[in-house]
């Protein structure tokens, strides 16, 4: 069996997204600032692809969307332009979490060796930041709170509402990276008092290499690229109109089916979590909760999860130990330490993330497949022998 179960890393593009890519393609050819017909038609669709995107965050207008190349171009972007506002003002803090992606991450990084001050809040044990942690760490000279939406990896749901007007109510801009979020778990930038957000098509069934970024109105961003005009003379270069076009597709239908999607997915989750919950000296990482619909990540003690991958891939099983960035290096995940997990924990980690696509069937098998290749591993590991004859201590 076949089992495509790394849908936080991407996802397969929809058969409708595909279909307006192709057409915009043989259609929209045009450059969308030539004022002929042809460009002034591609124009339109633009526009039009702006205010269904607009739409479905509940941003009051299509202006306020950005298009970028993508989650991380967008992340950069946010963050960057608010430093600098900030450092204009004498501001030069910014409030952040541990668990960011490493497109959030890597900026704070950047702006902390040109003298900015960051504060990353602790995620707990659970990975959810606790808001009034977030009020206190606001100082006179913060510029920026940005925390994610959703964990990419442990799938934790952050408190956006609360952080939202907690910075609503102190006067400061909030970012949040929706990335894993957006098409999969209800978004209003209006009611949550966002500021700023990133999103990516190929998280939600839509083509690689293309995002947007929501900035509100009144709110200065800087470009990243500069040339022509676009983008409100914001990033420049011709749009990737078929993307942009795909973008849009993937967008209003994962937001039309979101409900029910939802509730099928969560469904699938929970049957797998209790699957695998059953093998000895595991863990579930992150809330339970408050989890996107199709996230399961799980940490075996004794074993390393490349082995588990491998042996997985070879079942037909495609799924991932963390995050896609950090594949390839050894260096446990960033986010499995942020919750409080040994390196030696985190070492072992599984992360299986499902979409409308994946069956019961499916999980079925993955609960099947799981605990054979993971007791085979252990029997295997000097780490577990050691486990076993009591000489190194259970963590899990
Ligand atoms: C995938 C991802 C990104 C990066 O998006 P790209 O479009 O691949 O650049 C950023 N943040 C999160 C949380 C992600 O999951």
């Amino acid at each position: 069996m076949f089992v495509y179960a790394d849908n936080a890393a991407t996802t397969k593009i929809s058969k409708k997204a595909l279909e307006a890519m192709v057409s915009a393609s043989e259609k929209y050819y045009g450059n969308p600032s030539s004022l002929h017909r042809v460009g002034q038609e591609a124009a339109e669709q633009l526009f039009h692809a702006r205010e269904r995107i607009a739409e479905n965050i509940n941003a009051k207008s299509p202006r306020e969307i950005y298009f970028t190349s993508g989650g991380s171009e967008a992340d950069n972007q946010a963050i960057l332009s608010i430093a600098e506002n900030g450092k204009k003002k004498g501001k030069n803090h910014i409030i952040s979490s541990a668990f960011e992606h490493h497109a959030v991450l890597h900026t704070l990084k950047k702006l902390e060796k040109q003298g900015f001050e960051i504060t990353l809040l602790d995620v707990h044990k659970n990975g959810i930041v606790d808001p009034a942690e977030l009020e206190a760490a606001i100082k006179e000279e913060t510029c920026l709170v940005t925390i994610m939406f959703a964990n990419n990896e442990i799938g934790t749901i952050q408190p956006i509402r609360e952080i939202g007007r907690i910075c609503r109510e102190k006067g400061i801009v909030f970012h949040t990276d929706a990335v894993q979020a957006a098409g999969h778990i209800p978004i209003d930038v209006q009611a949550m008092n966002i500021d700023l957000l990133s999103l990516s098509a190929h998280k939600f069934h839509g083509p690689k290499g293309v995002g947007a970024l929501y900035c509100r109105n009144g709110i200065l961003l800087h470009n990243l690229i500069e040339g022509g005009a676009q983008e409100r003379s914001k990033r420049a270069g011709t749009e990737n109109l078929p993307a942009i076009l795909g973008m849009a597709e993937a967008f209003d239908e994962a937001c039309n089916t979101m409900q029910k999607a939802s509730e099928y997915v969560t469904n699938l989750r929970n049957r797998l979590i209790d699957g695998l919950s059953v093998i000895p000296h595991s863990v579930v990482n992150g809330d339970v909760e408050n989890r996107l619909p199709g996230n399961v990540n799980m940490c075996f003690e004794g074993i390393e999860g490349e082995s588990l991958l491998l042996l997985l891939d070879m079942k037909g099983i495609q799924a991932s130990s963390g995050s896609a960035c950090t594949s390839g290096s050894l260096d446990p995940s960033h986010v499995l330490l942020s919750i409080g997990l040994p390196h030696e924990v985190a070492h072992g980690s599984l992360r299986l993330t499902f979409s409308e696509e994946n069956t019961m069937e499916e999980i079925e098998y993955i609960i099947k497949e799981v605990p054979q290749i993971v007791e085979y591993l252990r029997n295997m590991s000097p780490v577990w022998e050691s486990l076993e004859k009591g000489e190194i201590n259970h963590v899990i």
